[in-house]
C-alpha cells in the first residue's frame, strides 16, 4: 500500500497564529473566545484545559478579555464589545481582513453585496454584520431567489471552493444580464492550495481519508471535492475513527486535512493507516510530502 499526502494539507497560518495568540493570552489571565476559535475538537479541548472559555455572544462574556477568532467579526460587534468595557484581542486572519475590505469597498461603491458562503457561518456573519442589506448564496436555487439589482457585488467566504464560487458568479451574470455584476475573489490561497492538492491526490488514490472537525466547512468541502475523483472517501476527526475495512484492497491511500487540523492529528491518522497496512503485510511507501 502506498500513502500519498496531498501537497498542501492541514492547518493554515491563520488558524495556527490564532491558537498561539489564545494560548499566550490565557497565560496572562482569564480569556473568553467569541465562538469556536477553530472547528476542531482536538484543539478546542486543549484550549479548554487552559481555562479558556467560549461564548457565542458578547452578552454572555464574564472575563475582562474577549478574543475574536481567525474568522473575524463585524465593526458593529467590536463596538458593542468595547461598549461593554471588554478588552478585545483580535486574532482575525489577515486574509479575512482582505475579504472585509473587499465587501466594504463594494458596499461603498453602491453594489448590493452578495456573499457566496454559509449564511450562519461565523465568518459570513462577520462579513455581513456591518451591512443593512445583503444576500448570501450557496446553491443554484439561492441565485434563482435573488432580486434583480442594477449593481451586484459578489465576494466569498474565504473557505469556499473557488470553482463553486465562480459557477455561482456565472449563474448570477446569466440571470441578470442587464446588471453590473462585479466579483472580488476572496477565497484564501491556503484554501485554494488545499483544494487543488486534494484533486491531484484523489485522482491517484483508491481510498481517500480527509481529516478534520465535523463542523469544519473547509474540511467538508475537501470531502466533496475528493468524492468527485475517488469513490471511497472517508471523513475522520481522529485516528480512532478509521475503520480497517475502509482500507481493504487499497493500493493507494490518499490523505488530506482541513485548515484547522493539527499536524499531530494528521500524523496519528497516517500512523494508523501504516499500522493496518503492515499487519496485513502490505508495503507502505514513505508518503510524498
Ligand atoms: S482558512 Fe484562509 S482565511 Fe481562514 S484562517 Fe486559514 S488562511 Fe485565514
Amino acid at each position: 500500500m502506498r500513502i500519498i499526502r496531498a501537497a498542501h494539507l492541514g492547518m493554515c497560518f491563520g488558524v495556527r497564529d490564532a491558537v498561539t495568540l489564545a494560548l499566550e493570552h490565557a497565560e496572562g489571565g482569564p480569556l473568553t473566545i467569541l465562538g469556536d476559535l477553530v472547528h476542531n475538537p482536538t484543539i478546542l479541548s486543549a484550549l479548554e484545559t487552559k481555562g479558556i472559555v467560549v461564548a457565542q455572544d458578547v452578552a454572555h462574556v464574564t472575563t475582562p478579555t474577549l478574543m475574536v477568532t481567525a474568522h473575524g467579526t463585524s465593526e458593529r460587534t467590536l463596538a458593542r464589545t468595547r461598549a461593554l468595557g471588554l478588552k478585545v484581542v483580535e486574532a482575525t486572519c489577515p486574509l479575512v481582513h482582505v475579504a472585509h475590505r473587499a465587501v466594504a469597498a463594494l458596499a461603498r461603491e453602491g453594489y448590493h453585496v452578495v456573499i457566496v458562503g454559509q449564511r450562519d457561518h461565523v465568518e459570513v456573519r462577520g462579513l455581513t454584520g456591518d451591512l443593512d442589506r445583503f444576500d448570501v448564496v450557496l446553491e443554484d436555487d439561492d441565485v434563482l431567489a435573488l432580486e434583480e439589482r442594477p449593481r451586484l457585488g459578489v465576494a466569498a467566504q474565504t473557505t469556499q471552493p473557488v470553482e463553486k464560487v465562480r459557477h455561482l458568479v456565472d449563474l448570477i451574470r446569466r440571470r441578470f444580464p442587464q446588471s453590473d455584476v462585479r466579483f472580488v475573489d476572496t477565497v484564501c490561497k491556503p484554501t485554494k492550495d488545499r483544494q487543488s492538492a486534494a484533486v491531484e491526490m484523489a485522482r491517484q488514490a483508491d481510498v481517500v481519508i480527509v481529516v478534520g472537525g465535523r463542523s469544519s466547512n473547509n474540511t467538508r468541502e475537501l470531502v466533496k471535492t475528493c468524492a468527485r475523483y475517488c469513490d471511497r472517501v472517508h471523513h475522520v476527526q481522529t485516528d480512532a475513527d478509521i475503520r480497517p475495512e475502509w482500507l481493504d484492497a487499497a493500493n493507494v491511500v490518499g490523505l488530506t486535512a482541513g485548515t484547522s487540523t493539527p499536524d499531530e492529528v494528521i500524523d496519528r491518522v497516517e500512523a494508523r493507516i501504516r499500522l493496518r497496512a503492515s499487519r496485513y503485510g502490505g508495503q507502505v511507501r514513505q508518503p510524498e510530502r
